[in-house]
């Protein structure tokens, strides 16, 4: 079996393209199974709806956008980075990362991008696969593997009134929709949810003065202190930064720790695990008082924070 050719994937005719395996999506997941069909020798193609790769860290651009595991775990085993600049990435380093993987093994050729998969059936003669783009182009595989992740269609509630309020002027976007023309600067900014994404942009707000209130600043600013400021060494000593071994190592010790940690938990009746809370300072800094509280949340979950931006009225925020 060889690997597709690179003018299967780019073909622009509407004769259906054959192909043995079918991947959508290049996040993490479409990209990683590419690279190991490819290392098999398996014919495949990529169907990417956007026409850049990198899923999640493509779409997220918002103030603050990192990860929340650190990022010798959150990266491919067979390409560990020994140089990352945080132990919690941000965006920037993390899509670059994707994008060098992508191109260090070629995966372009493979990618059909601006290809949006809206359906497919599974014929019981062929067995085959026809999948179809909403262009119209047909693809014929024996496997799709679907990497349309979960998390890339942002939800946004249905709130009254948020037409008026947009039609009066006032911006209104999802986190993973940020509207960088925007400036916050003296904005007075309301955030709804207190997930993973909303601690991540609450602290690069207030360090940007967009209009948080001065009490708030303290409590933000002092719950998200990452282990390691920028340009620190992480994870691995300043000596051991261009290692690979190192990077293997800390990969290993924290897999160690989570396989134990794993192995413990399973012993115990679930009921018995704490409820997580929301962090203190997180709640507080989202809703703009000194209590701790419980928001709702289990946890953290990204992509739940939509952002609303109302013109600054005279003396109504702290510049
Ligand atoms: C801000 C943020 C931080 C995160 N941090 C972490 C973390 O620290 N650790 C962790 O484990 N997880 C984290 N996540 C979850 C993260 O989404 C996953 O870890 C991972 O990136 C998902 O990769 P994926 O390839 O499965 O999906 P995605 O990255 O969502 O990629 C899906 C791809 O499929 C494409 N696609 C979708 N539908 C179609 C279609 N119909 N046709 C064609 N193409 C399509 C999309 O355009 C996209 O490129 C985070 C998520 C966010 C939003």
């Amino acid at each position: 079996m060889t690997v597709a050719p690179e003018q299967t994937a780019e073909s622009s005719t509407q004769q259906p393209v054959h192909t043995r395996a079918l991947i959508i999506g290049t996040g993490f997941s479409g990209l990683g199974m590419a690279i190991e069909l490819q290392r098999r020798g398996v014919e495949f193609v990529i169907l990417e709806k956007a026409a850049e790769i990198g899923g999640t860290w493509r779409d997220n651009t918002y103030p603050g956008c990192a990860c929340d595991i650190p990022s010798h775990m959150y990266s491919f085993s067979f390409e560990p980075k020994p140089d990352w600049q945080h132990m919690w990435s941000f965006q920037p380093e993390i899509f670059d990362y994707l994008k060098g993987v992508t191109d260090k093994y070629g995966l372009r050729r493979y990618i059909q991008f601006n290809s949006h998969v809206d359906r497919a059936h599974w014929d019981d003669d062929e067995l085959r696969w026809h999948v179809f783009t909403k262009d119209g182009h047909e693809f014929v595989a024996q496997f799709v593997v679907s990497g349309v992740g979960g998390l890339h269609i942002p939800l946004i509630p249905e709130f009254d009134g948020l037409d008026e309020y947009r039609d009066a002027g006032g911006a209104a976007f999802h986190s993973a929709q940020w509207d960088h023309s925007v400036d916050l600067t003296g904005k007075r900014v309301a955030i709804i949810g207190t997930g993973a994404s909303a601690i991540q942009i609450v602290p690069e707000l207030v360090l940007r003065d967009a209009g948080v209130a001065d009490q708030d600043i303290e409590l933000a600013v002092a719950f998200m202190q990452r282990g390691a400021e920028p340009g620190d060494p992480v994870g691995v000593g300043q000596a051991e930064r261009h290692q690979r071994g190192a990077a293997a190592i800390f990969a290993d010790l924290v897999v160690k720790l989570l396989q134990s940690s794993l192995r413990a938990r399973h012993r115990h009746d679930v009921r018995a695990l704490p409820r997580k809370r929301p962090r203190r300072g997180v709640t507080d800094a989202a809703r703009g008082t000194g209590d701790e509280g419980d928001a709702g949340g289990e946890g953290f979950c990204h992509g739940v924070a939509l952002f609303a931006v109302v013109p600054a009225k005279a003396g109504t925020h702290t510049p």
